[in-house]
Formats: C-alpha cells, structure tokens, sequence
C-alpha cells in the first residue's frame, strides 16, 4: 500500500515517509535489526514454513522446537547459530529428529551457510549431493523474498515460532490474557479479523526477547557474506517501450506555425518587445522540442530537460503578459535580466580565463550582450526575475499542477538528485541475497518513460497561449491542436490532453 503524502510526518521541514519515521527501520545493517540481524537466524523456520505451508510448517515447528527444548534445555533461543553451537552428538540427535519429521531435503539449502568445515553434523545431516550450489541458493533466496521484510505475514509467522520457543523456558512472565493471545497464534488464519490484533503482539514479543540476547556477529556476517558471494545479481528494471511513434505530421504542421508567426512579426511589429520577447521564448521551446524529436531523446535524461524547459517557458509567457499591466517595460526588463546573467559569466572569464576550449565563447556573448544596452547599463540580478520564486510565479499563472506534477519531477534530473539518479542510472538488484543493492547502469539497460505526450502537451498549451494573443490560422492551429499520438499498442493515446 502506498503512503499517501498526509500520512508523512513534517520533520522539520522534511517530509519523512511513515516507514522512516520507525527508528528500527533506518538501521538496516544492525545486527538487532530483523532483516540483517535475525532473519538469517530463524531462515531455517523460514525454510520449513515456506517449503511445507503454514499449517503443516507450524504443526511440525511446534514437535521440533519442543524436541529441541527437551535435547538443550539451556538453550534459550531458537537461533541457527547457537544451535550449531550445541554439542555434537545433541546436534546429531536434534537433526535426526527433524529428518525424521520432514525429510532431509528442506534444510538441504542451508548447507551452503553452515559448511562441512564449521559445521560438520549439520553438513552430515543435511547435505544432498544430487543438490546444486545454484538450486540450494534459488531455494534459500525464494524464501528470503518473502521474509526480508518484518511486518510480512511470513516472518510474523517465523518470529511466533522464535518467540514461541522462548516462552517454553518460562523466564518471560506474560498476563494470562496475553498468554492466550499468543496461544490462539497457529490456529487463526491470517485472514482472521483477530490477527489484526495477535499479529503486533507476537512482533512486539518477539522484539522484547532482543534484551536478553546477543547478536552473534561472526554468524551474522559469514550468512551474508556466502549467500551473496554465491547468487548472481538479478537486475530488476521497469522496461519502458523506446519512443518510435510518429509525429512527423507533427512537427511539420508545428514548422509552419512558427512560420507563420515570424512573419506576422516581420510584417507588423519588428520591434515590438512583447511580440518579441514572446516569439523568442516559444521559438526556444520550439527548438527544444525538435532537437529531442530529431535525436529521438524522448526516452532519455536530456528528453526530462527538454519537458522541463518548454513548462517553464510556458509559465513565463504567460507570468509576463499577466503582469504586462502593473510592471512598466517588463519586457526590456526581462530581457535586461537575462543579459545581466550574461554579463556576470563575463566578467568572471574576463577575470580568470578559462582553460581549454569552453564553451561560452566570450567575444561572441560580449556582442550579444552589448546589441541590446550597452553592457555598463546592465544590472546583473543574481535573484529570480521580478522577485518572485519559480513556485509562486507558476502559482500566479493558474499552473499550480504542471509545477507540481511535471516541473518539480524533472528539475530533480536537472539537478542530478537522487530520485532522477535513482531512476536513471543505478539498476535494482532483485536478489534479497544482495540486500537489494544498486549497480551502475553503465550499459544503458534502463529506458525512461518517454516524454514524447507531455511536450506536446506542454507545446499545445504554448500554442493556444499564442493563439489567442495572435490569432494562428484557425485550420492550421486545429490539426495541430488536434494531433493525436498513437498509443503504444496502436490506439489513440489518452494521455496527449
Ligand atoms: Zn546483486
């Protein structure tokens, strides 16, 4: 179930997920916690449970913990590697046991954990030749999948059986009413409406038993470092389908529309600031968006940059419009803001040089700078134009959601954080035996979702934005507005409106 944003605690300033704000679950590597430190412990209840079923699991836990408590009496924990630790001809008899109960064959995959040299008699007991290394380790890591976390109904189960085992030494003196509580355990179904309640006693038990326990580190880290060292990484990525639809139609439709416009502006108003300053913001939209069509970069971290780009144009066509009014010469202003930003590149290599070849070439920006004012006039305005941060000024526009939805997610590509890193260039590894680490994506096995239906979704808005300061030709703007992007499997896509 997904965390809804409501449910997020606000710590200071921080929106901190309800999972996060569980101070065990941020110490994954603590060998108190379950999936570091215990699961690799109880893995053989796991095994059983996991191999047999709950009811039948549980029926013979219940004869094999009681076996055990009856060979080691001192023994005061279910532990796998404290069990190992048991004198040996009590191990011999102890594995017999379970043998006896379950066959050989449930167990078998531990032996690539406790090894003929550590371990002998559980080597003895449960070794199967006829038993690869791999199916060993496919059997371990199927039922650590279902494990890994503490709060599944598979390790609440494990953490009975481990708790259970516990109570049989009596030193953990419960009210009767919890007693019964934790008896009722085997016999509910996890469906069953009482769970909701057993299920976080038997946990919170099960947690309690951790103070009077020793973590066995030697074990702990031997566990993790064979599993790993044995099973390969499974790669997990979300497979995206490469952008090949067609919009060719398109972008020729959008070409003369630009083309019409460059010359309305030509034939009416060549320095007009407004028509200017407008025209240049959409042309560069424009070109944004045909350098990702042209190099098919819809499905890249280039092609976020690109939606990214064409929104915040958008807003600031329309920010400056709305303010036109109450903000004398916003237009020169808006230019004078960008030259000064200009400027200050300038005078910075002015100042130190650059080395090798950059790519700001000073002489030609100094032009570009000095057409408009010359350059000693301009301010350089190292704040946001006009004042106001980027999230008010889409807020001003009516643009609440496209900053919200769509500009928010890809200023975190823009800025290299690390969702968009996350997403672009670290593959998941699907293997628990890996703790699910991450592996560079070196090879470009991850495909991003193409953004292909937001450009054009975000051009349109440009262009009914144009539209109705300028007047596009009706038949013109209707196909384009009209354009329809396939959907992957043939059909019109619903998402291009
Ligand atoms: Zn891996």
């Amino acid at each position: 179930m997904k965390s809804k944003l409501s449910d997020h605690k606000l710590k200071k300033g921080k929106f901190i997920t309800p999972i996060n704000s569980i101070p065990l679950m941020q110490e994954l590597s603590d060998e108190k916690s379950w999936t570091y430190g215990r699961m690799p412990e109880y893995v053989w209840i796991g095994l059983i449970l996991h191999t047999l079923g709950r009811n039948e699991g549980l029926n013979k836990l219940y004869k094999i913990i009681l076996e055990l408590h009856k060979l080691a009496p001192d023994l005061s924990t279910a532990r796998l590697s404290q069990i190992l630790k048991l004198e040996s001809d009590i191990q011999k008899k102890f594995y017999n046991f379970i043998i006896g109960e379950i066959g050989r064959e449930v167990l078998a995959p531990l032996t690539v954990i406790a090894t003929e040299s550590d371990n002998p008699e559980f080597c003895e007991a449960f070794f199967m030749v006829d038993l690869s290394i791999e199916e060993r380790c496919d059997a371990l890591t199927d039922t650590m999948k279902k494990i890994m976390g503490h709060q599944t109904h598979e390790s609440t189960d494990i953490r009975f059986v481990a708790l259970y085992y516990y109570l049989l030494k009596g030193r953990m003196h419960l009210p009767k009413q919890q007693i019964e509580l934790i008896t009722s355990y085997p016999r509910l179904s996890h469906g069953a409406e009482e769970m909701r309640m057993v299920r976080p006693s038997v946990r919170s038990l099960e947690m309690m038993m951790l103070n009077f326990e020793e973590p066995d580190s030697i074990y702990i880290q031997k566990f993790w470092r064979r599993i790993s060292e044995m099973t390969e990484c499974t790669l997990y990525t979300l497979e995206f389908p490469i952008e090949k639809r067609d919009i060719d139609e398109y972008m020729e439709k959008l070409h003369k529309i630009f083309e019409y416009l460059s010359e309305l502006y030509v034939a009416v108003s060549p320095f007009e600031d407004k028509m200017n300053v407008l025209l240049g913001i959409a042309t560069y939209s424009y070109k944004r968006l045909k350098e990702a069509y042209e190099h098919n970069l819809f499905n890249s971290i280039s092609g976020r940059n690109c939606v990214r780009g064409l929104i915040e144009n958008y807003m600031m066509m329309k920010y400056l419009v709305k303010n036109e009014a109450n903000h004398e010469n916003i237009w020169k202003d808006y230019k004078l803001y960008g030259l000064g930003s200009y400027k200050l590149v300038l005078a910075k290599h002015r100042e130190f040089g650059a080395e090798g070849e950059p790519h700001f070439d000073q002489g030609y920006i100094e032009a570009i700078v000095n057409e408009f004012k010359e350059e000693e006039f301009i301010n350089m305005d190292t704040g946001y134009f006009n004042k106001q941060g980027i999230r008010e000024k889409f807020d001003s526009v009516d643009e609440k959601l496209l900053y919200g939805l769509y500009y928010d997610y890809d200023s975190s590509f823009e800025h290299g954080l690390w969702g968009a890193i996350r997403e672009s260039s670290l593959l998941k590894c699907n293997n628990p035996a890996h703790q699910y680490h991450c592996i560079p994506d070196i090879d470009d096995i991850i495909v991003l979702k193409s953004v292909m239906p937001d450009c054009v979704m975000v051009m349109n808005k440009t262009l009914s934005f144009l539209d109705e300061l300028y007047s596009l030709p009706k038949a013109l703007f209707e196909e384009v507005i009209g354009f329809e992007i396939k959907s992957f499997n043939g059909e019109d896509d619903a998402n291009t409106n």
